[in-house]
């Protein structure tokens, strides 16, 4: 068994959507400076890194991070290459991706996940055309994770995937780091902090390759 981490670091330095707060992280106390032990503050957004959007994001009412369906955020998981893709994942693209007819958990591998060696927020990261987001809902996918900071192009006039996907009740990883992983089979575990009434939520990811 091979456990991949497809999570991102946390760190000051990390690029972080515009207009999301900047992280920080500052030590509180410091064994160095004499107290008993170390602990930091943290001080970042909750759609930070990798991270979940639960539909509480955009639809008023719906369900919270706290509140999202674990069995969702643990199982079997298809990850499909789409790296030839250049500006957005349309319907035809899934259509051709090999998606067994019963996936419930997609992550879409694109030339997104080599933008995380660049340094600062990246603007044309590849995102999902809100016929893609149809298309997954349609095909009774529950979960769809995205290699960087959101499932939606960048400047998007409106926040169409977002709300085709969230009002479907399907959860959405964004900011995934998939340089490392194969296209294939795996078992997913991403689990959000339990943030009460959270309309995001930073989590660790992993594949688990048998
Ligand atoms: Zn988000």
């Amino acid at each position: 068994m091979k456990i991949h981490d497809i999570s991102v670091s946390i760190s000051a330095a990390m690029p972080v959507y515009p207009g999301d707060p900047a992280v920080s992280i500052e030590p509180v106390l410091q064994i160095a400076k004499g107290d008993d032990a170390n602990v930091s503050r943290l001080s970042f957004g909750n759609h930070t890194g990798t991270h979940l959007d639960p539909p509480a994001h955009f639809v008023p009412g719906g369900k919270s991070v706290d509140q999202l369906n674990l069995s969702t955020l643990f199982g079997p998981a298809r990850v499909v290459d789409l790296t030839r893709v250049q500006t957005a994942i349309t319907a035809d693209d899934l259509e051709r991706a090999r998606i067994p007819k019963r996936a419930v958990r997609v992550l879409c591998k694109t030339r997104n996940s080599e933008l995380w060696a660049r340094a600062g927020f990246q603007k044309d990261f590849v995102a999902f055309a809100w016929d893609a987001a149809q298309w997954i809902v349609d095909r009774g996918i529950r979960l769809i994770g995205i290699d960087y900071l959101s499932a939606e192009s960048f400047g998007a006039s409106e926040p169409k995937t977002h709300r085709v996907l969230l009002n479907a009740g399907v959860i959405v990883i964004e900011g995934i780091d998939l340089r490392n992983v194969a296209p294939g089979n795996y078992t997913l575990a991403c689990l959000p902090l339990k943030i009460k009434d959270g309309d995001g939520g930073p989590a660790r990811a992993i594949l688990i390759e048998e």
